[in-house]
């Protein structure tokens, strides 16, 4: 049983569509000549076009139709939320019928073109002009390849040893198995014209002036380095840990069985992370695992999908509970006390009463913000991020920013991917006049 757990860690959350499954499927679009799913994609894809060419058994230039605006095409057919985006608007998704399998279509397209090991990209004629791009995330990664297609060169600087951001660090296990996340990146990275810089950190190793003096512009897609823990904990308690460190941490690990979580794991938060780090508890063999949340079900940020993959992968979500303290126990959480809650018009209100769960390990995702070292470099800042405009141009002419880092951004992998390539066109757009 506990084998078992631990295999779907490692195991696609959907099984790859074979060709002829996705020659029916792709039979099931009308092609409609509005297209709602295409407004509903944030990067704009033609769906019905890269649907058709499926459908008419050209899988590689259906890919080229979904690289064209978003070279992440393929992280994005694993780990997008279809079901809130493209596949919600979908003319076909009624009482009656299901949406059209858009991602699974879109996964089918992007590996078979990304498994003859070729991008249908090459880097445009050399511009004399060179651009900073800080942070090999989603966000940084779009921009650098956009930028490497008009000519400019360009050098990603990164704090941690591997590139992709999140993509590599955060994503769960069983969305992007077999190292994807780092294929993907070498395949964006072979378009030439990008030098990777591993372990360079903004305001450690160098600074935006140092960027500023040396590149004629800089993109910042920093993700946010900060997480929040509420004031729930302060100082190392072994078994106290934030969610998006111990997703890094498993993702990392060479054997995913010597990450150790106990039989009862307590995460309190209501996003993505949250439920990622509960259903990857489950598949380590925790007997007892709750996400736990202070406000209801239904405004939990995350999708109804998210939610009954916990449920369904034997998660208990609590609501209209919000943590009061972790108890301690010789240096050690041995539980977690809770207060109940209730809304009074548009405010959560604590009742008072409290009830205590005990555990063996308790992970916060209750939130990330930007880090210190984002937040010192004189460019204006708005509700704790890089203030940007629909260009994603900052209050600084040298440099735009990108992704989760910045004012627009919605904390998802393709928002990240289209905001990194409107600022390479609003950046070539200034090199360029
Ligand atoms: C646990 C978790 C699960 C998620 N699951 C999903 C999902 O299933 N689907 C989805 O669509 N979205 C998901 N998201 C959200 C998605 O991962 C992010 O929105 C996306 O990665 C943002 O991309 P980014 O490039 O802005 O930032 P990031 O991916 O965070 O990349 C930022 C990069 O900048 C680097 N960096 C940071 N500071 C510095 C500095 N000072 N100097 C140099 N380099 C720096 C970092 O090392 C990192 O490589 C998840 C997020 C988390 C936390
Ligand atoms: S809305 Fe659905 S049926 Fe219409 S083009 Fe998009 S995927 Fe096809």
């Amino acid at each position: 049983m506990q084998s078992e757990l631990i295999q779907k860690l490692t195991t696609d959350l959907h099984k790859p569509l074979s060709a002829h499954e996705a020659l029916v499927e792709s039979d099931r679009c009308y092609f409609c000549h509005d297209a709602p799913c295409i407004t509903a994609c944030p990067t704009g894809i033609d769906i019905p076009l890269f649907i058709r060419q499926i459908n008419t058994q050209n899988p590689l230039g259906s890919a080229k139709t979904i690289f064209d605006e978003n070279i992440f095409g393929g992280m994005c057919a694993r780990v997008c939320p279809t079901e809130t985006l493209c596949e919600q608007a979908c003319v076909r998704n009624t009482a009656e019928e299901k949406p059209v399998k858009i991602g699974e279509l879109q996964r089918f397209a992007t590996d078979t073109q990304m498994q003859t090991g070729k991008q249908p990209y090459s880097r445009g004629p050399a511009t004399n002009q060179s651009v900073a791009v800080v942070g090999a995330g989603p966000a940084g990664l779009s921009c650098a390849h956009r930028l490497a297609l008009k000519g400019h060169k360009v050098t990603v600087f990164d704090g941690l040893e591997k590139s992709g951001g999140l993509n590599e660090y955060g994503i769960a296990t069983y969305k992007t198995i077999d190292d994807f996340a780092q294929h993907e990146v070498e395949y964006i990275l072979s378009i030439g014209g990008i030098e990777v810089q591993h372990g360079k950190t903004l305001g450690k190793d160098f600074t935006l002036d140092s960027l500023k003096q040396d590149f004629d512009a800089v993109f910042l897609g920093i993700g946010l380095g900060n997480v929040n823990n509420a004031g729930l904990i302060s100082g190392d308690v072994s078994n106290v840990e934030n969610a998006v460190e111990f997703i890094a941490r498993l993702r990392q690990a060479q054997n995913k069985a010597d990450v150790s979580v106990g039989r009862r794991v307590i995460v309190i938060g209501g996003g993505m992370t949250a439920i990622d780090a509960a259903v990857q508890s489950r598949f380590l063999g925790a007997e007892d695992v709750s996400v736990i949340y202070r406000r209801s079900q239904s405004q939990m940020n995350a999708s109804d999908y998210e939610q009954s993959l916990a449920q369904t992968s034997g998660v208990l979500l609590r609501t209209h509970l919000q943590p009061r303290q972790i108890v301690l126990n010789n240096g050690v959480a041995s539980g977690v006390e809770f207060e109940y809650t209730r809304t009074d018009g548009d405010s959560l209100v604590g009742t008072g009463e409290t009830v205590t769960y005990e555990c063996d390990t308790v992970l916060l995702a209750i939130g990330q913000s930007l880090a210190e070292q984002a937040q010192q470099n004189g460019i204006t800042l708005s509700a704790n991020r890089i203030q940007v405009d629909d260009q994603q141009r900052t209050s600084d002419a040298n440099v735009w920013a990108g992704g989760d880092c910045a004012s627009n951004g919605e904390d998802l992998t393709v928002a990240a991917v289209q905001a990194g390539k409107l600022a390479a066109e609003s950046i070539h757009a200034t090199l360029s006049s």
